[in-house]
C-alpha cells in the first residue's frame, strides 16, 4: 500500500513537472541593485504597547513569489520592503479537512483563531459563527478596516467581518459586511452591493449611505474624500488595475488616515489578493506586478508604524499558490526560469514577518491559528477562539 502511494505521488510529480514550454512569462532577468536598495533591516522596537495592528496577507505568496519579485524589482542584493521586517518565522497552513487550505479557511484561522473546513467563512467545522478579531476590536471601541484587490466580499476580507458556510455566498457576505461596524472597506465588488446586479435586487448602496458610509468608485473620489466611513468599490469584481483605480498603497494611506484618528487604536487587514490569481494562472508577469503593488502598500504600512511606535505590522500569506519555483535549465546568462507545478494551492508553509512592538512574538514555526490568537491578545481583545 505504501509503495503504491509512493509510486502514485511520483507519477503525479513527473506529469505535473512537465513545465510549460509554451509559457512566455517563465523567464525573469534580475535587475541590478542600486545603492538605495542595499538591504537594511528595520530595527527591533523596544516599546511593548501594541495600540494598532496592520495585518497584511499576500494571498498565495510563498518564498518564490517574494524572491522572484525581489530579483525583478530590486535585484539579488536588494530587499523588498516586506523583507526589511526584522522578525521572521513560518506558518503552517493546513485546514481542518485538508492539508491544502483555501483562502476561506486560511483567513478564518487568522480572523477567528480556529481551524475550519475549506470554503468556510468565519464559521467552525460545525458551521457555527466564530467571533473575529475585527468584531472584537469593534466591540472594544477600536476602529477597523479591510482592504483587498479582489471584491471586498471575497474569501479573505469576508472572513474578518461576516459568517457564512460557503465563500460563494458573496451577496449575503455583502449584507453582513455593512453590519460589521468596519469604518473602512476598500476593494472591488460593486456587483454584490448594487440592486442592478444582485439576484434579490436589494439596494445595499443606499443602505450603506444611510449607515454613514461614503461610496467611492474611483481613485479620484478616494483621494478627495473627507468622510470618516468609507465603502470603496472600485470595480465590479476584482480590481482591474485601470488608471482610475487606486493602488493598494493609496487605499492603505487613506485607511490609515481615518483609522489612526481613534485614540483607542485600530485593526486594519490589507490583502494582496491577486498574487494568488497570478499563481492560479501560472502567470509570472501577473505575480510580479501584484507583488510590486503589494510591497508598495507594505512600505506605506511600515512608514506609518515607524513614525507611530505603537503599531505592530504582521505580514504573512494564507497559502502558496502554483508551486512556483526558480530554476535555471534552459535560460542563458543571469536570467532565471520560473517553474510552476500546479494551477492550485500547495501545502508548503508560508513566510511570516513582523515589525513593531512585540514583533518577536511572531518568530518560529507557528500554526496559522496562533497568528490570529496572538494578535487578539496583543490588542487586549481577549482570547480566541470565541463563538458568537
Ligand atoms: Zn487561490
Amino acid at each position: 500500500m505504501k509503495k503504491f502511494l509512493f509510486l502514485s505521488v511520483l507519477l503525479i510529480i513527473s506529469t505535473s513537472c512537465q513545465n510549460p514550454d509554451n509559457s512566455e512569462n517563465t523567464e525573469i532577468m534580475p535587475v541590478a541593485t542600486s545603492d538605495s536598495e542595499i538591504p537594511e533591516l528595520l530595527p527591533l522596537v523596544e516599546g511593548k504597547t501594541v495600540k494598532n495592528i496592520i495585518f497584511l496577507i499576500g494571498d498565495g505568496t510563498g518564498l518564490a513569489q517574494i524572491t522572484s519579485g525581489q530579483y525583478a524589482l530590486v535585484g539579488p542584493d536588494g530587499l523588498l520592503h516586506m523583507q526589511t521586517m526584522p522578525v521572521t518565522g513560518f506558518v503552517k497552513t493546513h485546514s481542518s479537512d485538508n492539508l491544502i487550505t483555501d483562502s476561506a479557511s486560511g483567513a478564518t484561522a487568522y480572523s477567528c483563531g480556529l481551524k475550519t473546513y475549506n470554503g468556510a467563512i468565519a464559521v467552525n467545522p460545525d458551521k457555527e459563527a466564530c467571533k473575529t478579531i475585527l468584531e472584537l476590536a469593534e466591540e472594544m471601541g477600536l476602529s477597523t478596516g479591510l482592504i483587498a484587490t479582489s471584491s471586498i466580499t471575497h474569501a479573505t476580507p469576508a472572513s474578518f467581518a461576516s459568517h457564512v458556510e460557503s465563500r460563494s455566498m458573496e451577496e449575503e457576505i455583502a449584507v453582513q459586511l455593512l453590519n460589521s461596524g468596519a469604518e473602512v472597506m476598500l476593494g472591488g465588488g460593486f456587483e454584490f452591493f448594487s440592486s442592478q446586479y444582485r439576484s434579490d435586487s436589494l439596494d445595499l448602496i443606499t443602505q450603506a449611505e444611510e449607515a454613514g458610509y461614503q461610496l467611492l468608485r474611483n481613485k479620484e473620489e478616494l483621494d478627495n474624500s473627507e468622510a470618516e466611513m468609507l465603502l470603496g468599490l472600485f470595480a465590479n469584481d476584482g480590481l482591474e488595475r485601470a488608471e482610475t483605480e487606486p493602488s493598494t498603497s493609496a487605499m492603505t494611506t487613506k485607511a490609515l488616515d481615518i483609522l489612526s484618528r481613534n485614540e483607542d487604536g485600530f485593526f486594519l487587514m490589507i490583502e494582496g489578493s491577486q498574487i494568488d490569481w497570478g499563481g492560479h494562472g501560472n502567470n509570472t508577469d501577473y505575480v510580479l506586478n501584484e507583488v510590486e503593488d503589494f510591497d508598495a502598500a507594505v512600505k506605506t504600512a511600515l512608514d506609518f508604524a515607524r513614525q507611530d511606535g505603537e503599531t505592530l505590522v504582521v505580514l504573512t500569506a494564507d497559502h502558496e499558490t502554483g508551486g512556483m519555483t526558480l530554476q535555471r535549465q534552459r535560460a542563458e546568462g543571469d536570467s532565471l526560469e520560473i517553474y510552476w507545478t500546479t494551477g492550485y494551492h500547495t501545502g508548503i508553509p508560508v513566510p511570516l514577518m513582523a515589525y513593531g512592538p512585540q514583533a518577536t512574538e511572531f518568530m518560529g514555526w507557528r500554526d496559522n491559528t496562533y497568528v490570529g490568537k496572538r494578535m487578539a491578545e496583543l490588542l487586549n481583545l481577549g482570547s480566541l477562539p470565541q463563538m458568537k
